[in-house]
């Protein structure tokens, strides 16, 4: 069965100072942290050709904790941002990450 693929802007995740709300209710919190994570590891490694980040998978079927490590590429553009876990099949696209407090490009 084909999952929803999630299209997420990052721009989503911030407030109007452009900064990360110091107030955000869990479960957002816990989706930013989590493709935050994935923006980071992919921007500060664009030269990489390996597409294994270092971000664990955040699913968890029958409540265990899905073992995969996201591999996550950029799209032909360089601004789409591609993930995917190899082992259960969550993925989705990151794009208006540019410029965010998680974007590594300039490290
Ligand atoms: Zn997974």
């Amino acid at each position: 069965m084909e999952r929803p693929t999630y299209v997420t802007s990052m721009q989503h995740y911030l407030d109007e100072d452009h900064s990360i709300p110091e107030s955000m209710p869990g479960p957002a919190l816990n989706l930013a942290l989590f493709l935050g994570s994935i923006v980071g590891w992919v921007s500060a490694h664009r030269r990489s050709p390996k597409p294994r980040t270092n971000v664990p998978c955040r699913r968890r079927p029958d409540l265990q904790r899905c073992t995969g490590m996201i591999h996550a590429r950029f799209g032909d553009d360089g601004s789409m941002i591609f993930w995917e876990c190899p082992i259960c099949y969550d993925h989705g696209v990151i794009h208006g990450w540019e410029d965010t407090p998680w974007d590594r490009r300039r490290d």
